[in-house]
């Protein structure tokens, strides 16, 4: 349509991707919509009359909640208004419409894209959860009876969920001295990155209903990537008998783009076989997965080399987004717009596609050398991790943008 539209080769955010953020720009802040190297702000289109079937407001807004809860009919139409608008001819009317929209993303801040109510974390990698088994209970079954048969996870805490590029300080707590077995409170000495994908819900359901595994996808409106930082040495310490606590509750850290499901559409897969078969509600009639690509980065400490440390995806997790939104509400508890369901670290099955140090690292025993020639256990003070992901290549690629946070020290308070 015009010049400034042309979108870079390479691009995260071609015309078929189309991603909702919320961005700060001129002291004003607002849902927008990612493409090329630009934002496209709806809040004009809005107010030009482009989205008859949005009540007013809703773009003008700190968090994308208000959209998010007008369900997926909504959702469609505004998507397709929006591609027919950018994808259209070059008629006056059409470019001054684009134009007045339009900002560069460098003149952008990006923030939280909602106000999660909510956030709860899965377990539904089985390369992730048989080598923490293995690391965590060592001699024992690495999968508790129960992981193939629900889609194992805990609630988290949605308060501290922070965008890309929030700096994460180093936690303190409870671990255990090794040399005297004897615990000790002080910065953790095992910070780690969790490779996930997450899923943000729009409208919910009513309390007491639960949402049908075939009905699941209705309620998903899209898709971020997710850091869930995590300390082991509290979390090794903290979980037994009632789960991850204050290991985990620090900081997680989303991407500030929601990839749409319809953008991903091209990129479902079939899930791989489930044994033994699930009950009943866990049984769709198609169990679909996404062929995500997935890789993280750690730039060290006063370096401006990065090390990709592992390349994985996404399609061959043991439990489909489907699946983990109709266990979370099998009991009747309800979803709101806004709240997150990550998908627990995603691993894979060889050494170099494992989401997270304490299994690329072997729990510490095999460091890894980075491209600065330094060696990482575990993250440093000043270390940046950036997660990025990704469906297709070239013009077609869909992208979700990075998911990066530099690790500050610890409180010097006790
Ligand atoms: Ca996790």
């Amino acid at each position: 349509m015009t010049s400034r539209l042309e979108i870079p080769d390479g691009s995260d955010f071609p015309i078929q991707n189309l991603p909702y953020g919320v961005a700060e720009h001129h002291g004003r802040t607002g849902v927008v919509v990612a493409i090329g190297n630009h934002v496209v702000d709806l809040s004009v289109l809005a107010a030009a009359g482009t989205f008859p079937e949005v009540p007013p407001g809703t773009f003008d807004r700190d968090s994308l909640d208000r959209f998010m809860a007008l369900g997926r009919p909504v959702w469609k139409a505004v998507r397709s208004r929006l591609t027919d608008l950018l994808a259209g001819g070059d008629e006056p009317h059409r470019r001054n419409a684009v134009e007045a929209a339009l900002v560069p993303m460098t003149d952008v801040t990006m923030r939280l894209p909602i106000r999660i109510g909510d956030y709860v974390d899965f377990y539904s990698s089985i390369h992730h959860a048989t080598n923490v088994g293995r690391l965590f209970r060592p001699g024992s079954e690495p999968l508790l009876p129960n992981w193939r048969h629900l889609p194992v996870g805990y609630h988290g805490r949605s308060g501290t969920v922070v965008v890309d590029g929030t700096p994460i300080r180093r936690p303190s707590g409870q671990r255990l001295d090794p040399a005297t077995g004897e615990p000790t409170y002080g910065p953790t000495r095992a910070l780690d990155f969790e490779l996930e994908i997450g899923f943000i819900t729009g409208s919910g359901n009513v309390l007491g209903e639960p949402i049908q595994v075939d009905d699941a996808h209705r309620h998903i409106f899209g898709l971020v990537l997710v850091n869930d930082w995590s300390a082991r040495d509290l979390q090794a310490w903290e979980y037994q008998p009632l789960g991850p606590f204050l290991g985990k509750s620090f900081a997680t850290t989303i991407s500030p783009w929601i990839v749409p499901l319809d953008a991903l559409a091209p990129f479902r897969v079939p899930a791989p076989p489930q044994d033994p078969e699930p009950l009943p509600y866990l049984r769709p009639r198609r169990r679909l997965a996404f062929d995500i690509r997935l890789e993280v980065e750690i730039v060290p400490a006063g370096s401006s080399t990065g090390t990709v440390v592992t390349r994985t995806g996404f399609a061959d997790m043991y439990w489909t987004m489907d699946q983990q939104l109709a266990h979370a509400t099998s009991n009747g508890a309800t979803t709101r717009p806004g709240d997150l369901f990550a998908s627990g670290t995603v691993s894979g099955p060889t050494p170099d596609s494992l989401g997270c140090l304490l299994e690329l690292t072997e729990a510490g025993r095999r460091p890894l050398r980075l491209a600065d020639g330094t060696e990482r256990r575990y993250l440093r003070d000043g270390d940046t991790v950036i997660m990025r992901g990704w469906c297709g290549h070239g013009s077609a690629r869909i992208g979700f943008g990075s998911c990066r946070g530099t690790v500050e020290s610890a409180s010097t308070r006790p």
